[in-house]
């Protein structure tokens, strides 16, 4: 069965895109006594001289942490709640949808969708005030054990494996059930969200794979940067430069904020390119109707 394709999906990622601080540095090393210093620095460790993937080097210190371990996963989205955003954020959410309601959109069902695909942990985010604004999350999960307790990682969302989850919001509601095999065929006219209409925001180089997976396929990516942080600027300028991503802005969602001109220009873009292709389609099945037999 076609799709009528009008669905647009705005994709983010989570740690210095729609937040200054990175969830554990902001919650859950404070709740448990952690040095953030330290615990990167011994993560790092096990990187360069272990050969750890990044997430499963900082999943393993968590969970070896006696303190951690206390934890279940309603305590970790309970630190949801305290998280500190961006200017703007969860308000961009709502606000951006609010072109859609001409007529010349609502005629063909034309509807903005929020993802959020992060390397953290899903939970927290489940827990935030963000979670109300979006469609799906998805992040690193884990298990717990008899006691209740978080214990062991059930997945681990690394930064390549980040570019799944494009796919399984790409293909719908199914696919974004995880028990559902994201790599069965599926032909493009077929897809809920062809990656056309679809822009993914990210802050660096671990967003690249995302970046090029959307780009590629003809949507559009986005870099954002900490307008206190001159090195994540600098890491924009040099993905804009490397046409990784077709715009950056500061990380300000506010309404009238450059980015937010960025990001409603190019919905717009997407949404009358929809509007004219269901248009055209119309239009031609009523002159095959009127056609004589
Ligand atoms: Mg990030």
């Amino acid at each position: 069965m076609t799709q009528p394709q009008n669905v647009i999906a705005v994709v983010y990622d989570y740690d210095r895109t729609l937040s200054p601080v990175i969830m554990q540095n902001d919650v859950i090393f404070p709740a448990i006594g952690v040095k953030a210093d330290e615990f990167w620095l011994r993560t790092n460790r096990l990187r360069d001289v272990r050969a750890y993937e990044d997430e499963l080097a900082w999943l393993r210190l968590l969970l070896e942490n006696p303190d951690f371990r206390q934890l279940s996963n309603v305590d970790l989205q309970q630190f949801g709640r305290e998280l500190e955003f961006f200017p703007g954020v969860p308000e961009v959410f709502n606000g951006l949808s609010g072109f859609l309601e001409d007529e010349k959109y609502v005629r063909h069902g034309i509807a903005l969708e929020h993802y959020i695909v992060t390397s953290g942990l899903k939970e927290v985010l489940s827990g935030s005030p963000l979670s109300e604004h979006v469609e799906a999350i998805f992040g690193c999960e884990l298990d717990e054990d008899r006691e209740g307790k978080v214990f062991w990682p059930k997945r681990v969302v690394s930064h390549t494996a980040k570019t799944q989850y494009l796919f399984r919001i790409s293909k719908g509601p199914e696919y974004v059930d995880l028990s559902h095999d994201v790599n069965d065929h599926m032909p493009e006219e077929e897809r809920r969200i062809p990656f056309r209409n679809m822009i993914y925001i990210g802050d660096g180089p671990t967003d690249v794979p995302c970046f090029a997976v959307v780009s590629s396929r003809g949507g559009v990516a986005l870099a954002v940067y900490d307008p206190g942080d001159d090195e994540s600027l600098h890491i924009c300028q040099r993905l804009l430069d490397a046409k990784r991503v077709r715009e950056i802005g500061p990380a300000n969602y506010n309404k009238g904020s450059h980015l937010r001109s960025i990001l409603e220009y190019r919905l717009k873009r997407i949404a009358n390119r929809i509007a004219d292709e269901l248009q055209q389609a119309h239009q031609r099945e009523i002159i095959e109707a009127a056609r004589p037999r």
